[in-house]
Order: C-alpha cells, then structure tokens, then sequence
C-alpha cells in the first residue's frame, strides 16, 4: 500500500488516537501518502437534531489546522492530505459547502450512512428487503457523484439489501456503470473487511469486476494501527483478484475549493 486516503480522528466520537500516531503508522508501513477523511460536520434544518458519528462545525478549524501542522512537520517524510467523508444530503449539501469552502481541504469522500437527509432516521446500514430503499440508496449517490466534487465512493456497498439477489446485482451494476464513466474510483473498504461486516459484499465486487471499475482499498482507519495492516491488505488482494479485479495505488484528489 502506498496510499490510503480514508482515516478518522477522535472528533467524530467513535474513533482513537492523535494525528500523528495515524501518520506514523503510515510511515512505519512505507505509505508515501495519508489523507484524513473524518465524518464531516453537517447542518440540520430539525431544532435539536445532531448526529452522534461526526464532528460539529466548530471542529473543523481545528481538524483542518491540526492536520496543516502535521503536513508542515512531516513535509518530505509523506504527503498528507486534508479531507473529509461526507454523506450527499441534497436538502443540505448546498449549505455545507459554503461552509467547507473556506477551508483548504484537499477532497471528499462519498460515505452514505443515511439515506435523504438523515433525520428521516433511515439507515444504510439497517438490513431490508424493500427494493425502494435500494433504489433510493442508489439514486442518491448516483446523484452525489453526479456532482462532480467526490474523489472516491467509500463503502459502495453499506447499503445492507437482504431481498433478491437479482435485484440487487441490477442496482449494483448501475452504480458500476456509471461510476466507471465518470472515472470515480470505487473503495474495498478494509475496516468491514476485518469486522467482517455485512459489507465488502462479494456479490458487488463480483459486479465491479465484471465492468472493470477503478478500485482502491481504503483503511477507515479509527485507530492509528488500522492505517496499514499488511495480513489484511493481502487477504483484500487476493480476494479481489479472484473477481478479477487490482486495485490502483494512488488516485488524483478532487479539491472543492
Ligand atoms: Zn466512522
Ligand atoms: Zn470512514
């Protein structure tokens, strides 16, 4: 590995460590490259209402200025990148970016944890059978990648859709096909790897081989030793490339000023 551009920080209340044990743990495994992509801050319309999983906005200048210290210390040793993995809420992206542009943030990641604007209380991550979840899991990242401003689709696959096999591989291939026109690479995400979560799913990365989408393995580190875990990214390999599928190293980050 030489680069992963999926890392958290304790600011999103769910994951461990400084800055800088993420990034030495990057060093320790050669990485020429370490992006920070924590959950991004979000503004609600609902009096009261804040995601437990994400920094508040008043973080982010100090998520961001941390993170430009570090890249000024470790300058030549690795490229540090400033990011962040935001859900598309279309309702509310507008807002955000307004917000985030007055940072110097190297790039988004798509990670759809709900589906329209959070506060309907739907959840990717909540097992159905209802193919208009599905569809609508799938429009709206579509609609997200549509805009252009996403580096990389995190987790494609969370959406945790227990109905017909068939169903779901037509969604699934929609997402690959159009994701490979728009060259948005597409992330074997290592941490439900180890968890053996419902997602990687191989029923998807069969689909994503089978179109020949970019792939890229992401860490979703939430503690510093997750950055790089060698045993795990052999595993990853080798089951990827059984679909026929290897990854690409590095990709060209997407900046949003
Ligand atoms: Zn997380
Ligand atoms: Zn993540």
């Amino acid at each position: 590995m030489l680069a992963n551009y999926h890392s958290h920080t304790p600011r999103c209340n769910h994951a461990e460590g400084r800055e800088r044990r993420y990034v030495e743990r990057a060093l320790e495994g050669g990485l020429e490259e370490l992006g920070f992509s924590d959950h991004t801050p979000y503004f609600f319309d609902e009096p009261g209402y804040y995601s437990g999983f994400r920094m508040r906005p008043e973080q982010l200048p100090d998520y961001v200025g941390t993170l430009l210290n570090l890249r000024e210390e470790y300058g030549g040793r690795i490229r540090l990148h400033i990011g962040l993995e935001a859900e598309y809420y279309p309702k509310l992206f507008p807002r955000l970016l307004d917000y985030l542009r007055q940072f110097p943030l190297d790039y988004l990641l798509l990670g759809q944890h709900a589906l329209c604007n959070e506060t309907e209380g739907i959840f990717s991550t909540h097992p159905t059978d209802d193919e208009r979840l599905l569809d609508l899991y799938r429009g709206q990242t579509l609609e997200a990648l549509e805009t252009g401003l996403f580096t990389y689709f995190a987790h494609p696959d969370l959406f945790c859709f227990t109905g017909d096999a068939k169903v779901y591989e037509r969604h699934v291939r929609a997402v690959c096909r159009r994701a490979k026109e728009l060259a948005i690479p597409l992330e074997f995400n290592l941490l439900g790897f180890m968890e053996r979560k419902h997602y990687p799913d191989p029923a998807f990365w069969r689909v994503v081989g089978e179109e020949g989408c970019a792939v890229i393995l992401g860490s979703d580190a939430h503690r510093p030793q997750d950055v790089w875990d060698p045993k795990l990214i052999a595993r990853a390999e080798a089951l990827l490339s059984g679909f026929g599928i290897r990854p690409v190293e590095r990709i060209a980050l997407r900046p949003i000023r």
